[in-house]
């Protein structure tokens, strides 16, 4: 048979990508971020720090949801006056307290006040799979890889009209792109970072679903494993096998499981993974889970 070429398509078959980031875990986004998501059937990624952590019942009740829990380290420090070995702490000891404390994974990390050093960036590399910063080119374009442990982020102040946040998203969907805004506090917070006002934030949400055809809303971790997903299927060749051509690769051990690609296949007869026969959707576009780690076309 010839070689058939396999595309995948970016951002899971949408124009763009939106990942909606909520830092420090105040709890103004429990009353008002968490139910205004999940009246949407939203999912965002909220990153908590773990000796903080307030309303634990509420933030498992979130999670268990699908609401996406990051790590936002310990004690929110300054990056700067970290040890070494007090940057390691910092990130993998509040990775595995918020995993026990909540019972979910939390592949995803953010930096304190956006601050990068040497030991927090290597430290998160080794224990996520990808980390959020601040400043940055904020709509990433598909075929650049972004520096996956300092993703640029697009910050929400008190402030910031609602008009800005929806032209935000216009500007996304306009450059096929990715962007993820970071929200901090609500209105009525005691003492959180640049409390937005709901009726803003709902205005956004409500601007954001209407346009749900043309822009992925997902969370930052399923975002950026469909884009790592991605990348390293397009670096793989397939090889021809008895009249089969065959993909084989590794899942990064860090990535999240449970990601599925959206790729074309032209010149195809049959798709299989793991011997199992694959039915294309109705557009010719098939759906294939990364964690098989095999695809085979004959
Ligand atoms: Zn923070």
């Amino acid at each position: 048979m010839t070689h058939p070429e396999l595309k995948i398509l970016p951002w899971n078959g949408y124009k763009a990508a939106i990942s909606l980031t909520f830092d420090d875990g105040d709890p103004t986004q429990l009353e008002t971020a968490v139910p205004a998501l999940s009246k949407r059937g939203l999912r965002g990624t909220f990153f908590l720090i773990a000796n903080r952590l307030k309303n634990l019942e509420e933030w498992k009740k979130a999670a268990q949801a699908g609401q996406e829990i990051g790590n936002h380290t310990l004690d929110h420090k300054h990056g700067w006056a970290l040890s070494p070995a007090e940057s390691i702490e910092q990130i993998a000891a509040s990775r595995q307290k918020l995993e026990e404390l909540l019972g979910v994974s939390t592949p995803t990390f953010a930096y304190p006040f956006t601050e990068i050093t040497p030991a927090l960036r290597q430290t998160a590399e080794k224990h996520h799979f990808l980390s959020r910063g601040g400043y940055g080119s904020v709509y990433m374009p598909s075929q650049n890889q972004p520096d996956w442990h300092y993703l640029a982020s697009q910050v929400a102040f008190s402030h910031t009209s609602s008009g800005i946040l929806k032209g935000w998203t216009d500007q996304n969907i306009y450059n096929h792109t990715w962007s993820i805004p970071q929200f901090h506090a609500f209105t009525g917070s005691q003492a959180g970072w640049q409390p937005l006002s709901p009726v803003k934030f709902e205005d956004f949400l409500d601007d954001l679903v209407e346009k749900q055809n043309q822009i992925w809303i997902g969370t930052l971790g399923e975002v950026g494993a469909y884009w790592q997903a991605q990348d390293l299927l397009e670096k793989t060749q397939g090889n021809l096998e008895n009249g089969s051509v065959i993909w084989n690769w590794k899942k990064p051990l860090l990535m999240p499981a449970r990601t599925t690609l959206k790729i074309q296949l032209h010149g195809a007869k049959k798709v299989y993974q793991k011997n199992r026969l694959l039915e294309p959707a109705e557009n010719g576009i098939y759906t294939i889970a990364f964690d098989d780690e095999e695809l085979k076309v004959s």
